[in-house]
């Protein structure tokens, strides 16, 4: 090897820049490449031919995102909004109001998030019968054998299971399962979906504490990143389409193919999303040598869609973020007020709201205008002042098949960040880790394992500290290791039964 380590990266989401941030850093000669026409991924922002911003959805950034947090604070950024309170809204109105639960006495998870949530119609007697589900949540610890004991059934399933009522199944839990995993819970899987809770509800009573970006994620943390990236000589190229790579006799990735051009590496790191890695798995005589690639077919992705509407008036709205549900059977919705999150629309003269549905299938093949009235309909029955407004300006923004799916039965075929090619790493928002994280922390996250595997089989520059997941708490840790030790008392009881 003459020179730095060549390392390439594949797509510019916080899984690639991640990866590519630690490894430039490290004096890697780190190249990233980007399909499309910036880096962001699905949180990348830009402006309309009108000079408007708009972005693939509204990002929020939760209590346990230690590493993004971290990583702002590396960067000297200010992008984040105060902790914000949100609200929940059916058909029938005003459901739910949330606090900013670490303002709150701490209460032993999760007690605080019980007692603290204002629900304004939810009967008691619904909101006790999540308590039996403590056990799954206690089972459930992350490990590869809790998620090959759950992932085979449904989200659904396991609520019934565990007595749920039907009402706070359908009006709280569904819900979350709608905004956190994009997919109703009969085509969710009930490992996904206890891994999910756990970490953004139940664990620890301020998880569920969110800020967001003062304008898009794009401008306000991936452009001056992608800046300190480049100044640590690290390449970011966009338009570049990977579609192959090059193996040598040994079985090492040696190339990266993009349309006529080709990348040398000594390590390669994919992050892209499930229909990025099925694309490219379509096109690569490479990976679909490979079972665990051409095994990747069998995943899939969800839609969604992001609206933009700028009014002709203000409008009063109590919360600045907002999650709907009861609207469409299958799809949850959430509606943001940009005049108080984004800068740059706090003094405009009308409201600026962001509305992105989840699970979005049946809407994808309306026409713009089609769209927009049902959204304005939607946002009319929640609050109706919005009825009498003009809508003067609107974006919507397709994204078909955009976020990964978590379906029952999937697991078996996600990958880790390790593959059968000796150098060559996977990292993104589906890729198997056991740091316990979800979505965007999940995906940065994913970005630092792989880079820090390419410095230990590179061997130049320092690994990178990830920082855990805050620990259980007591309780939970106690009712885990009780759980552990009847479950082997039991294992072993049989075992003797069978052999006697
Ligand atoms: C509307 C919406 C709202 C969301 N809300 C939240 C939220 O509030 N909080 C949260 O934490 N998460 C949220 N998420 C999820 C979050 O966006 C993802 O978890 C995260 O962005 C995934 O990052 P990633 O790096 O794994 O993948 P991606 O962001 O998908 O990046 C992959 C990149 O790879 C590129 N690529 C694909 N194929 C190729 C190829 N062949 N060659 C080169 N490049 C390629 C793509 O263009 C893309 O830029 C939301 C997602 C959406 C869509």
């Amino acid at each position: 090897m003459s020179g730095n380590p060549k390392v390439v990266v594949v797509g510019a989401g916080w899984a690639g820049l991640g990866a590519t941030y630690q490894l430039a850093k490290q004096g890697y000669d780190v190249t990233l490449l980007e399909a499309g026409a910036q880096a962001g991924g699905l949180v990348s922002g830009w402006k309309t031919a009108g000079g408007k911003s708009v972005e693939a959805g509204i990002h929020g950034f939760w209590y346990p995102y230690r590493n993004i947090f971290s990583l702002v604070k590396e960067l000297e950024l200010d992008p984040f909004t105060p902790w914000t309170r949100s609200a929940q809204y059916s058909p029938a109105g005003l459901e739910v109001e949330s606090p900013i639960f670490q303002e709150l006495p701490r209460l032993p998870a999760p007690l605080g998030t019980l007692a603290y949530t204002k629900f304004k119609r939810l009967p008691l007697s619904d909101r006790l019968s999540a308590l039996p589900l403590m056990y799954a949540v206690v089972d459930f610890d992350n490990s590869d054998q809790a998620w090959k004991q759950y992932d085979g059934m449904t989200a659904r399933e396991l609520f019934r299971q565990y007595g749920v009522s039907e009402r706070l199944y359908r009006e709280s839990f569904e819900p979350m399962l709608l905004v956190g995993l994009f997919a109703p819970g009969e085509q969710c899987s009930a490992a996904a979906a206890l891994g999910m809770l756990y970490y953004f509800i139940l664990a620890h009573q301020a998880d569920f504490d969110v800020v967001w970006c003062r304008g898009t994620v794009g401008e306000k943390i991936f452009k001056p990143w992608c800046d300190r990236i480049t100044g640590l000589g690290g390449k970011i190229l966009t338009d570049r389409r990977v579609s192959d790579v090059s193996v040598d006799v040994s079985g090492k990735v040696n190339a990266v193919i993009c349309g006529d051009e080709s990348f040398e590496a000594d390590a390669v790191i994919f992050a892209v999303g499930i229909s990025g890695i099925q694309k490219i798995v379509t096109t690569s005589p490479a990976l679909q040598k490979r079972r665990e690639f051409r095994n990747l077919m069998n995943l899939g992705a969800v839609d969604v869609l992001a609206v933009r509407l700028w009014c002709d008036r203000k409008i009063n709205i109590p919360r600045p973020s907002n999650a709907c549900f009861g609207f469409d059977k299958t799809t949850g919705w959430t509606f943001f007020d940009l005049n108080a999150l984004h800068d740059e629309f706090a003094d405009a003269s009308g409201s600026v709201i962001e509305v992105d549905f989840y699970h979005a299938n049946q809407f994808l093949p309306l026409d713009n205008q089609e769209i927009i009235q049902i959204v304005q309909e939607y946002l009319t029955t929640c609050i109706p002042e919005f009825g009498n407004a003009q809508i003067i300006d609107s974006s919507v923004i397709r994204l078909p098949r955009a976020v990964t799916h978590f379906a029952p039965g999937s697991y078996q075929y996600l990958l880790r960040s390790i593959t059968s090619f000796p150098n060559l790493y996977m990292s993104g928002d589906w890729v198997i880790t056991n740091h316990g994280s979800w979505s965007q922390e999940k995906a940065y996250v994913t970005g630092l394992e792989a880079a820090n595997l390419v410095i230990q089989q590179l061997g130049q520059g320092h690994m990178t500290q990830i920082l855990p997941i805050e620990s259980d708490e007591t309780h939970i840790e106690l009712a885990r290791s009780l759980n552990q030790s009847f479950k082997s008392l039991v294992k072993s009881f049989i075992h003797n039964l069978q052999n006697s």
